[in-house]
């Protein structure tokens, strides 16, 4: 249990030394992981857009859909308004008629009794006074008939209006039954376009909500590629003042070189040199003084490799091949370089170090021959402690890699 203990607590402390040294190194060159981390979040965000895109469009069709329905609901309902109205104006007709064949009715009725009346006052009493009246027998008769015909005339025009009445009272009747049935029919389909309009509001509201989301998320995507530009920018900066820095201290390597150039070649390797190893002819020194070669331009398998592998454990020094310019010191992913080291020297030639446990120099740092720079590891795309070692003759790029042996002692 103590042991475990223990164990844990020094790779923590171990860990975070390396986290420590990493990080001050890592800092001047977070601008390309800000840069790809941002990038990523407009990718993302843009996706996220074009999902919420399609979404509002599906919902405006939806909408447009249930417009189009809803207007042909209100035509149908529209129309059968006006065949109410008609029908009513039909039905209000009818009754005016019927109110003035039932005046006329009355009037008759009125006119009949009123001869009813004479009629029954001129009753069996009166046919005395009629008969007296009358200057013979022909013209009481003809006065008894006249009465008689008169009376039967009214009946029959009474009978026709009350027959007229039935008849038209009767085409009301199914007219309004008809009305019924329309009005039926017409709150039948505005309960549907009541529906349809429910439906379409909440599709509206769904499409408003997108819209929001929309218009979020694009102010989202400028707001990265505003913050890029700015990245950008930096980079430039950085890139242009690393360039700078590399130009004078190149121009004062050449300086020290001629002015050394009078007195004997005693001291080529100017560096603090705790390993000062034999020099090439190319100017190169060893990366570490011990370790055998495991891998050189071509893998035992064949397969092509760009660098010089050198055996060394864990934990030893890594050092400048010639004077130059730290352009590199990140990690560079578990499935590559793990944390790795790249120096411009003034010759215009690159090294990389690669596969470190703790970078020891940061960009723009000038170097000299013979310093540490790293400590060697097992990090990144490694299958064991090693160093990994490239020369290039421009920074990027694998096809820039030339063969290190060409350039070591
Ligand atoms: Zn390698």
């Amino acid at each position: 249990m103590k042991k475990i203990f223990q164990k844990i607590m020094g790779t923590l402390i171990v860990t975070a030394m390396v986290i420590n040294v990493v990080s001050a190194a890592y800092a001047s060159s977070s601008i390309s992981s800000q840069k790809s981390e941002i990038n990523q979040k407009i990718q993302e965000t843009k996706e996220s857009l074009n999902e919420v895109n399609s979404q509002k469009a599906e919902s405006e069709d939806k909408v447009e859909e249930l417009s189009g329905q809803i207007g042909s609901y209100e035509s149908q309902i529209s129309s059968l308004e006006s065949e109410i109205e008609e029908k009513t104006n039909e039905v209000q007709e009818m009754q005016k008629k019927l109110d003035e064949l039932e005046a006329e009715r009355e009037k008759n009725q009125k006119l009949l009794d009123e001869r009813l009346i004479t009629l029954y006052e001129k009753g069996e009493v009166s046919y005395i006074d009629m008969l007296l009246s009358s200057a013979d027998l022909s013209q009481f008769i003809s006065n008894y008939y006249m009465i008689e015909t008169l009376t039967a005339a009214d009946k029959d025009l009474i009978e026709n209006l009350e027959n007229d009445k039935k008849e038209i009272a009767d085409t009301q009747d199914k007219l309004n039954a008809s009305l019924d049935e329309i009005e039926t029919k017409k709150t039948e389909l505005e309960s549907i376009k009541k529906q349809l309009s429910d439906a379409k509001d909440e599709e509206q509201s769904k499409v408003d909500e997108l819209t929001e989301q929309s218009h979020d998320l694009e102010s989202d995507v400028e707001e990265y590629e505003k913050k890029m530009k700015e990245l950008d920018a930096k980079e430039k900066a950085q890139e242009e003042a690393l360039r700078k820095k590399y130009e004078e201290a190149k121009k004062k390597a050449e300086q020290a070189a001629s002015a050394n150039s009078g007195s004997s070649s005693s001291s080529s390797s100017s560096g603090s040199s705790s390993s000062s190893g034999t020099v090439s002819s190319k100017g190169f020194i060893r990366p570490v003084t011990s370790g055998k070669i495991t891998a050189t331009m071509y893998y035992s398998s064949g397969s092509y490799h760009g660098a010089v592998d050198f055996g060394v454990s864990t934990g030893t020094p890594v050092y400048a091949a010639a004077d130059g310019i730290v352009v590199t010191s990140t990690w560079g992913g578990s499935d590559s370089y793990g944390y790795y080291i790249k120096i411009k020297h003034y010759n215009g030639l690159y090294t990389l170090y690669a596969h470190g446990s703790s970078l020891k120099v940061s960009v723009g740092q000038e170097v000299k021959q013979g310093d540490l720079i790293m400590l060697s590891g097992n990090t990144g795309n490694s299958t064991g402690p090693h160093l990994h070692f490239e020369v290039r003759v421009a920074p990027g790029g694998y096809s820039n890699r030339v063969n290190p042996l060409n350039y070591l002692p």
